[in-house]
């Protein structure tokens, strides 16, 4: 009997013994779990938390340092609501029942303010914790990470997709099977897109030519270097529209293979206000000839004068010989009416001068002498000068290589140049030349100079000194140099004002010819 008792006690005490060890292997596994747990809230990068029912810090971990700046224990008894942005505060305060009232998890976005006072965006995940018996609140568990580049980073995306949404550019993302999954507002507008269930596809945004080209050389060049940029045409709802296109491939996280951007720029309606401009330029510069051709207009009577008076003389010389001889042979009257015939040749050669001269046109660059040119533009303000006193000197090497311009428009630039340097002497006393110089400067370009010994160009003006209508002189337009400094432009030249030490010299760059 009493070893019975002893056996189950002894039992017993094993049975103790051994639940013992397994309390103790469970507590050690507790232990264990906890470490790795606090190890966890210790090593991860987001807050971890625990709250007393009105909010203040019980527990924080140490992420608190890295995000807001404060040593987890300074946290410990402050209100979590304290730190809240006010906004936020009073946002969340409306909506907080759902947090005391119910279990689970709820989540918001809000301002956190840091240690140094700049307010952090957090996206908290909280839990309440509550007494199962009796459904009192124990504890709000959180883990709050900072969203602030997140946010941003979608603020972002949202303000470049309103852009993109926004643009006048014509958009359009394309699959790798030519489908487009968005075009913009603009492209929507703009081009012949179906709308229908199949979608559009490039065949139907892009002209025949311009699909042929964008498979044979755009994409592979795409897929190989990850962008394009070229000009293209679309099929526009009004007709063709020339685009300046730009596709790029998308590679990186998270990018489709073989997905593609286009953006193309309407270009149409660039080039039409280019062909305008040059329009216009063209009818200023000929509106332009035509006031110098005016000016000049007493010059070419002048200039006809002399010549009719020499035919007057030859052929009333010639009359005179055929009624005094009507029996001498005819070969005498020859040399005169050879005369005659120069004059009138030479006439003829200078109205089709003028005629040239005041043709409306475009520029036309081809090879040409510079010296001719020089010659035809003092001829044209020669008498000008002879009644100023003001002498035009001419000072051109003899082997001037050809250059590649417009003879009207090089002759243009000249007389505008040679008016001007003349107006400037006749109004300082002593200016009594002007100067026409060339040389050839390297062996692709000329320069040429027109210079004067007036008062220079008065340093207010030279900043905008070829901008149209800047003028100094009370009957003056202003275009003479915006019209010289466009048309050596044009021809692939330059005109700039050089610094002198008197008077001004503007010197003009031209092309060699080839
Ligand atoms: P406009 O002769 O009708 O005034 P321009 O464009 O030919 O128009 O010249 C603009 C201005 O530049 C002139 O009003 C004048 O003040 C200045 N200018 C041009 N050439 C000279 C020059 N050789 N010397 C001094 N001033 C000049």
């Amino acid at each position: 009997m009493a070893d019975d008792r002893i056996r189950r006690l002894e039992a017993r005490v094993a049975a103790l013994e051994a639940r013992n060890v397994e309390l103790e292997v469970q507590n050690a596994a507790l232990d264990a779990e906890k470490r790795h747990y606090r190890w966890l809230a210790e090593s991860t990068t987001d807050l971890i938390s625990r709250h007393a029912r009105d909010g203040t810090f019980l527990y924080a971990s140490r992420a608190a340092r890295d995000l807001l700046g404060y040593a987890p224990e300074a946290l410990i008894g402050v209100c979590a609501y304290e730190l809240f942005h006010p906004a936020d505060l009073a946002d969340l305060l409306n909506k907080s029942p759902r947090v005391y009232h119910r279990d689970g998890f709820y989540q918001y976005t809000y301002r956190f303010r840091s240690r140094d006072g700049h307010y952090v965006w957090f996206e908290t995940t909280s839990r309440t914790r509550r007494d199962p018996e009796t459904g009192e609140l124990l504890d709000i568990l959180c883990v709050s990470r900072d969203v602030g580049r997140r946010l941003r980073a979608e603020a972002n995306r949202e303000r470049l997709a309103r852009v993109v949404e926004s643009t006048t550019d014509y958009v359009l993302f394309a699959d790798d099977n030519e489908q487009l999954f968005y075009s913009n507002e603009a492209a929507r507008r703009r081009l012949v897109l179906p709308t229908g269930d199949g979608g559009a596809s490039l065949a139907d945004a892009y002209t025949a030519a311009s699909l042929g080209e964008l498979r044979d050389i755009v994409l592979p060049a795409v897929a190989r270097y990850g962008s394009w940029s070229g000009e293209l045409a679309m099929r526009g709802r009004g007709g063709t529209l020339p685009v300046l296109s730009v596709v790029l491939a998308h590679r990186g996280p998270g990018a489709e293979p073989g997905h593609l951007s286009l953006l193309n720029r309407d270009i149409g309606l660039r080039k039409a206000a280019e062909a305008q401009a040059r329009r216009h330029q063209a009818q200023i510069a000929h509106a332009n000839r035509l006031a110098t051709t005016g000016e000049l207009a007493s010059n070419i009577a002048h200039e006809l004068n002399q010549p009719l008076g020499a035919i007057a003389n030859y052929a009333s010389g010639a009359l005179m010989k055929l009624r005094s001889a009507p029996a001498a042979p005819a070969n005498e009257l020859a040399v005169p009416l050879e005369r005659i015939n120069d004059q009138v040749a030479g006439l003829a050669e200078r109205l089709r001068h003028i005629r040239a001269y005041v043709r409306k046109g475009r520029t036309h660059c081809r090879p040409m002498a510079f010296a001719e040119v020089v010659t035809g533009a003092l001829q044209l303000c020669e008498w000008q000068f002879r009644q100023a006193g003001v002498r035009l000197e001419r000072a051109l090497p003899a082997d001037l290589p050809a250059v590649q311009a417009d003879p009207i428009a090089v002759e243009q630039v000249l007389v505008n140049l040679l008016l001007n340097a003349l107006e400037a002497s006749r109004e300082q006393p002593g200016a009594d030349r002007v100067r026409v110089s060339a040389e050839r400067v390297s062996p692709r370009e000329l320069v040429f100079r027109v210079s004067d010994r007036g008062a220079g160009i008065p340093a207010t003006m030279r900043a905008e000194l070829f901008a149209p209508f800047n003028t100094t002189k009370p009957e003056g337009l202003g275009m003479g140099l915006a019209i010289a400094h466009s048309l050596m432009e044009a021809m692939g030249g330059r005109l700039c004002l050089e610094e002198t030490t008197a008077g001004a010299s503007f010197a003009g760059t031209l092309r060699l010819a080839d």
